[in-house]
């Protein structure tokens, strides 16, 4: 979760001090107690396709109420594997190479607490996604971030940077695409310049593809594990909660190779054991019949982005135009400002809006100091609304 200004002291163990509070519940707190329009954490506001809802009921009247085995219900396994075989082309066997877990988040946990401990180094693209720096501080490894920089419109890096962010000592690259918060869907050319320094230096990586099937314009989802030499060293992870607007289900997967998988289950086994049966059913359902239902999703949050960025641009922002995600990045200073922590504690009492401040996902805040995060999964009158109220901001701030 993303870290705070203010550590904790005692009893909490050392290596999280700096992980306080997270910036969600500061936010959400102020959105709930001034009456603002939560623009900040990334939720539907809607619900996921009716039959799945009804598939997790039937699971749950059904019996379907004890422990499920360990690595997943089979059902769900065997339509994780075939939905990698359909979409992307890859392979797996759904006995030893798929993995269900609690949600992506304890996808990319265990796969970081399996494969990186003290003194071993883990390499991320930042802003990183909120869980991240803290998993690899609970590891008792050290993060070592590349940054993304805007670059003719679009977040990206210096692959140069990337290179010499690699020591003996790494042993993981985390990567996140498409990208939360910048938007960014890395290209062929910017994942086989990944592919190629994981195969020189020997790393693993561990992908987070819980946007795979929210891209926009056009923009094109492929897996890392796709590329020459990466799919014996790759972990992917993904989760209903995205795809199927429910992010309360917390039910994701792992898929790789067997071996790496077995590294994974063995974190995994001790975190929690096993994920929620009746989600899976449900999920696995999903995976096979409700994939026409995403499809209007993508094209409906496709519209939401660019309600959002039309209105973040008339307010005054430089508003960053994502490629898939539920969010946009905004950059500040057009309007006058240039602490975004500042600038959304006061948002909610300048025009009743919450936004995240991103500079609390990267390690140095002051690289992202001036940006804030706006979700649009959220119904267009919402948006209409927000974007109303954030109309007179620039306004306000040219007359003070
Ligand atoms: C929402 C999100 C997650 C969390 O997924 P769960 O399945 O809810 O654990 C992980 N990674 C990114 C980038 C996300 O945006």
């Amino acid at each position: 979760m993303g870290r705070v200004a203010e550590p904790l002291s005692e009893p909490l163990v050392e290596r999280m001090r700096g992980f306080g509070t997270t910036i969600f519940a500061e936010m959400s707190a102020l959105a709930a107690s001034t009456g603002s329009i939560n623009l900040g954490q990334g939720f539907p506001d809607t619900d996921g396709p009716p039959a799945m809802l009804a598939a997790a009921v039937a699971a749950i009247e059904g019996g379907g109420n004890q422990y499920p085995p360990g690595p997943g219900l089979p059902e769900l396994r065997a339509a994780v594997a075939d939905q990698r075989e359909d979409r992307y082309g890859l392979g797996y066997d759904p006995e030893t190479e798929v993995y269900v877990t609690v949600g992506a988040t304890e996808g990319v946990a265990a796969s970081v607490l399996a494969l990186a401990g003290p003194g071993d180094e883990v390499v991320a693209f930042e802003p990183t996604y909120d869980s991240y720096a803290a998993t690899v501080a609970l590891a008792g490894a050290a993060l070592r971030p590349v940054l993304l920089r805007p670059d003719a419109g679009r977040f990206t890096f210096d692959p140069a940077e990337l290179r010499a962010a690699v020591t003996p000592r790494t042993r993981v690259l985390l990567v996140n695409s498409p990208h939360n918060p910048c938007g960014t869907v890395f290209t062929r050319d910017e994942l086989a310049e990944i592919a190629a320094v994981c195969v020189e230096h020997d790393l693993t990586a561990v992908t987070d593809e819980v946007y795979e099937y929210l891209t926009y314009d056009g923009a094109e989802h492929v897996p890392l594990a796709t590329f020459p030499g990466m799919r014996e060293r790759t972990l992917t992870v993904s989760s209903v909660g995205k795809t199927f607007s429910v992010t309360g289900w917390k039910t994701g997967w792992v898929t790789g190779p067997a071996p790496l998988v077995r590294a994974v289950q063995t974190v995994k086994q001790f975190l929690t054991y096993a994920t929620g049966g009746p989600w899976q059913r449900a999920a696995a359902y999903a995976l096979r019949e409700e994939l026409p239902w995403v499809a209007e999703l993508r094209a409906a949050l496709e519209r939401k982005r660019d309600r959002l960025l039309a209105g973040l641009e008339a307010a005054g922002f430089l508003a960053y135009r994502p490629q898939g995600t539920y969010f946009v990045q905004a950059d500040i200073r057009p309007l006058g400002y240039t602490d975004g922590l500042e600038l959304a504690r006061a948002l909610p009492g300048l025009a009743g809006v919450v936004a995240v401040p991103t500079q609390v996902f990267y390690q140095r805040p002051a690289d992202g100091a001036h940006f804030v995060r706006f979700a649009f999964c959220k119904r267009d009158e919402v948006i209409d609304e927000a974007v109303a109220r954030l109309a007179g901001l620039g306004r306000d701030r040219a007359r003070a």
